[in-house]
């Protein structure tokens, strides 16, 4: 079959030699202990299936829904956002619901990049921005997050060349897979790069709700006079436990986000109504069992960190996120030290290069595991030669 050029220029699936020794160490009867997936495994708080039961019973919610989301869910996604960060939102023109938000983050390239255009993407970084770039003909600029720099991308070093094509620009605080946060000052130079250079500036901000001690993550929209370029993609996915049930928004400037919806409405249909009732339940309602998700995680950052700085490994601490990012403590490359971690430990972590080059050199562990399996992890790895 042929397929097109831009499709042939999707960077093949970084995880796939992982995948395979994965399925080796199973076949061998090992006891696969995975920390490779970004994937909470706690389950989505009852009064959200609840809402959701309720809702999906009830004929109202059988037909097609409307593409940018009820009323009712844009308000409460508005009421959210003035609650959490302070920042007012017009519901009719200023949020659209997103089936999850990776499906915004792919869409939105169609709407403002093509062929000739450049869009600058961080690297490492979950890999939906580069993609989708491409599958619009545009042309990806990495932006190197460098330990160095606490993963901020530097744009003074960016040339004026690069800043005449480019159209779009993504970054992410919470940061997966670094785990890095941003401050409010790091959000104020990005909106004023934006405006100064006429870029699109859009902030995945999937993890502001998954913070760890007193850290409270900032919202890009905070910034003065950010509405006008930049926008946020905000995702129950991480905040309640709902990867599965595909549920996000977008906030921000009613340009942007009428670009976006642009392509939606050709393309996708909307969000299941009862899934959206669901996540107003989530938004109004779930204040206490995001806590208890929170201090779950913060409990598993802490014995995870603590039972590798045991071993003599150099790692942060993350104030947000589940993820732990840190330096190959050997001189092999991230894939060949993975490898052997899973070959010899039955342990399964992620090589950093499949958040690409610019990973080479980490790894990425996911504390999406109970308190136990994490212990019997650090313990296996103890035993490992470096
Ligand atoms: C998980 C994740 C998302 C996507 O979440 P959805 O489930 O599509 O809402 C977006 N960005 C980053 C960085 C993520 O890790």
């Amino acid at each position: 079959m042929k397929f097109t050029k831009r499709i042939d220029k999707i960077p093949p699936y970084p995880f796939a030699i992982l995948d395979q020794k994965k399925q080796e160490a199973i076949e061998r009867g090992q006891d696969v202990i995975s920390l490779g997936i970004g994937d909470p495994d706690l389950p989505t708080p009852q009064k959200i299936i609840d809402t959701l039961c309720k809702e999906a019973a009830n004929p109202a919610n059988h037909q097609y829904p409307s593409y940018e989301g009820m009323p009712v869910f844009r308000e409460t996604a508005a009421e959210w956002m003035k609650n959490r960060f302070g920042v007012e939102a017009d519901p009719k023109s200023e949020i659209i619901s997103l089936i999850g938000s990776k499906e915004g983050i792919a869409h939105i390239y169609p709407a403002f990049v093509q062929l000739g255009d450049i869009s600058l993407v961080p690297a490492p970084a979950y890999p939906v921005y580069n993609v989708a770039t491409i599958l619009a003909d545009g042309t990806p600029y990495v932006m190197p997050l460098k330990r160095r720099s606490g993963f901020l991308p530097d744009f003074d070093i960016i040339s004026t060349e690069v800043l005449k094509k480019a159209r779009i620009m993504f970054i992410n605080y919470p940061n997966n897979p670094t785990g890095a946060v941003a401050s409010l000052e790091f959000f104020e130079k990005a909106v004023k790069f934006a405006c100064d250079n006429d870029i699109i500036l859009c902030h995945d901000a999937a993890y502001t709700e998954l913070t760890f001690d007193d850290y409270e993550a900032p919202s890009i929209l905070e910034v003065d006079g950010a509405k006008d370029v930049a926008v946020e993609f905000h995702s129950m996915s991480k905040t309640f436990c709902m990867t599965g049930w595909r549920v996000g928004f977008v906030v921000g400037n009613k340009d942007i986000i009428a670009g976006l919806s642009r392509v939606k409405t050709n393309i996708d249909s909307g969000l299941f109504q009862a899934i959206q009732y669901a996540a107003i339940t989530a938004m109004n309602d779930v204040v206490d069992e995001q806590l208890e998700i929170r201090s779950i995680f913060q409990q598993r950052r802490d014995i995870l960190v603590d039972g590798l700085k045991s071993l003599g490994w150099d790692v942060d601490l993350p104030k947000a996120t589940f993820y732990l990012w840190a330096p190959v403590p050997t001189d092999e490359t991230s894939v060949e030290f993975c490898s052997r971690v899973i070959k010899e430990t039955g342990v399964l972590i992620t090589p950093g290069v499949g958040f690409g080059e610019e990973g080479e050199g980490f790894f990425r562990i996911c504390f999406t595991q109970s308190v136990e399996r994490i212990e019997e992890a650090v313990g296996r790895l103890s035993k490992m030669k470096l």
